[in-house]
C-alpha cells in the first residue's frame, strides 16, 4: 500500500511494520537483546563490512527500535529518524554533527533550558557562539547571520512563552544562507506540525511528551530530509557518543504513539476551553496561547500549525509568590515540570525549568517571574476548571488579606 495518501491517524498505527515479516504478531515484537548471533565467520565480516545488511549489536540498531524510527519518519515526512535515550541526546547529536569549533549557532529567543545549557557547553569547550534573538521576519534573521554561522536552531512555539518563530522566514533565509536548519518539534508533535516540509533539514522532538504521551519514559527523536545524512549519523555520532534508546522503551513509544491524534485533539480542545476560562479570572494578568484570537501570531499559529496543542502560559497578580500560592492551592492539577502526559501538570519556569538560565537572559527569553506554564492533559475540562475556581477563590481570600 502506498503510504504517501493515508491520514496521520493511520500512519500513527501502521507505519513501519509489517506483522508478515514477524510470525503474524499483531504487536510490535520487543527485541530485548543487545547482540546478534551471526550464521558464520564471513557473514560477520561482511556485516561489519556493509556488505550484507543486517543487526549486528543493539547500538547500532534494533529491529523494534526501526520500527519507531520508521514510524517517525512517516509522520515528519522525513527521510530518516534516529532514536535516542533522551531528547537532549538528541539535541546534542544534531549540534555536534553540524558544528566544530568556530562557529556559531542562530537561535530562537527562548529554548528548552537545557538545550542553552548545551551551548553553553559548547561554548566554553570548542568556542561554538550563538545568539538568540527574534525571528519574526526575515530581516531580523538576515542582520543577526554572521559569516561564522551554520545553522538555525529554533522552538516554535517557544518553551514556556509560546511565542512562534516564522519557520518560513527561517527556512527562506536559511536557504539563501546556505544554512542548515533544525527545529525542536516538541510541543507540537508531528500531528500538529511538521517543519521538514516548511524547509527545515532536521526535527528533533524530546520523545517524553506528546510522542509517548504517558510520563513514563525519557526519549528523544531526530529525523532528517536525507536519508544518508541520517545513516550516517546514525553510524557516527550516534554510534560513538552513545546516546541511544533502550528497546523497551522503544516499545512503549510506538505504543503511546498509536493515539497521538486523538491525544492532540482532545489536548488542543481542553487547553482552548481552559484559555477562555482563564482569561476571564481578576488574578490572571496574561495567557499565551497559538491558537488564542487575540494573540498577535494567531495568523501565523493557523499558518503553520493544524490546532494549538496542550501548552498553556499565563501570568498572574502578585508576581512569584502569587504564582506559588497558586500552584499550592490545585489539587487535581498536579505541580510537576514534564508535559504531554494526560495528567495536567502545572510549573514555575523562573524557578523550574529555566532556573538555570541566568537571570539577564531569562527575561531577554520573557520568562517573568509572575509566568506559569501549564500542560494541559486529557481530562475532563470542567474538572480542571472546577480545580482553578477552588483555587483562585483561596489565593483571593489570602490576598485581600494580606492587604
Ligand atoms: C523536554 C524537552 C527537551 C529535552 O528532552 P528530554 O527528553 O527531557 O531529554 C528538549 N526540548 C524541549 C522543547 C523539551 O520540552
Amino acid at each position: 500500500m502506498n503510504e504517501d495518501y493515508l491520514h496521520k491517524d493511520t500512519t500513527v498505527i501502521h507505519s513501519g511494520y509489517d506483522s508478515n515479516a514477524h510470525h503474524g504478531s499483531l504487536a510490535v515484537p520487543l527485541y530485548q537483546t543487545s547482540t546478534y548471533v551471526f550464521e558464520t565467520a564471513v557473514q560477520g565480516e561482511n556485516r561489519f563490512s556493509g556488505e550484507e545488511e543486517g543487526n549486528i549489536y543493539s547500538r547500532l540498531g534494533n529491529p523494534t527500535v526501526r520500527v519507531l524510527e520508521e514510524r517517525m519518519t512517516v509522520l515528519e515526512n522525513g527521510k530518516g529518524a534516529l532514536a535516542f535515550g533522551s531528547g537532549m541526546a538528541a539535541v546534542s547529536a544534531i549540534l555536534v554533527h553540524l558544528t566544530k569549533t568556530g562557529d556559531h549557532i542562530l537561535c530562537s529567543r527562548g529554548i528548552y533550558g537545557c538545550t542553552f545549557g548545551l551551548l553553553s557547553i559548547m561554548q566554553k569547550k570548542y568556542n561554538i557562539t550563538h545568539d538568540l534573538i527574534r525571528m519574526d521576519t526575515e530581516e531580523e534573521i538576515e542582520q543577526a547571520i554572521r559569516p561564522e554561522t551554520v545553522c538555525i536552531y529554533v522552538e516554535t512555539p517557544i518553551n514556556p512563552t509560546m511565542e512562534l518563530v516564522n519557520l518560513q522566514a527561517v527556512a527562506n533565509v536559511a536557504k539563501r544562507h546556505g544554512l542548515r536548519v533544525v527545529v525542536d518539534n516538541t510541543f507540537t508533535s508531528p500531528y500538529l506540525q511538521n517543519p521538514l516540509d516548511i524547509g527545515a533539514d532536521f526535527v528533533v522532538h524530546s520523545a517524553t511528551k506528546y510522542i509517548n504521551g504517558h510520563g513514563d519514559v525519557i526519549a528523544g527523536l531526530l529525523v532528517g530530509n536525507d536519508k544518508e545524512e541520517i545513516e550516517s549519523i546514525r553510524m557516527s555520532v550516534q554510534k560513538d557518543y552513545g546516546g541511544i534508546i533502550s528497546p523497551f522503551d522503544a516499545w512503549l513509544l510506538i505504543r503511546g504513539l498509536k493515539t497521538l491524534s486523538i491525544r492532540m485533539e482532545r489536548h488542543s480542545s481542553n487547553a482552548e476551553k481552559l484559555i477562555a476560562y482563564l482569561k476571564k479570572q481578576k488574578l490572571v494578568e496574561a495567557v499565551y496561547y497559538p491558537f488564542d484570537v487575540d494573540n498577535p501570531q494567531y495568523a501565523l499559529a493557523k499558518r503553520q500549525m493544524l490546532a494549538g496543542g496542550g501548552i498553556i502560559s499565563f501570568t498572574v497578580k502578585g508576581g512569584k509568590e502569587g504564582a506559588q500560592l497558586l500552584m499550592d492551592r490545585l489539587s487535581l492539577i498536579k505541580i510537576a515540570v514534564s508535559l504531554g502526559d494526560a495528567e495536567t501538570l502545572i510549573q514555575h519556569p523562573a524557578t523550574m525549568t529555566h532556573s538555570g538560565v541566568p537571570e539577564g537572559e531569562r527575561r531577554q527569553m520573557g520568562i517573568e517571574d509572575s509566568l506559569l506554564r501549564l500542560s494541559v492533559g486529557l481530562e475532563h475540562a470542567d474538572d480542571l476548571i472546577a480545580d482553578f475556581t477552588q483555587a483562585f477563590a483561596v489565593v483571593e481570600m489570602m490576598m485581600t488579606k494580606h492587604l
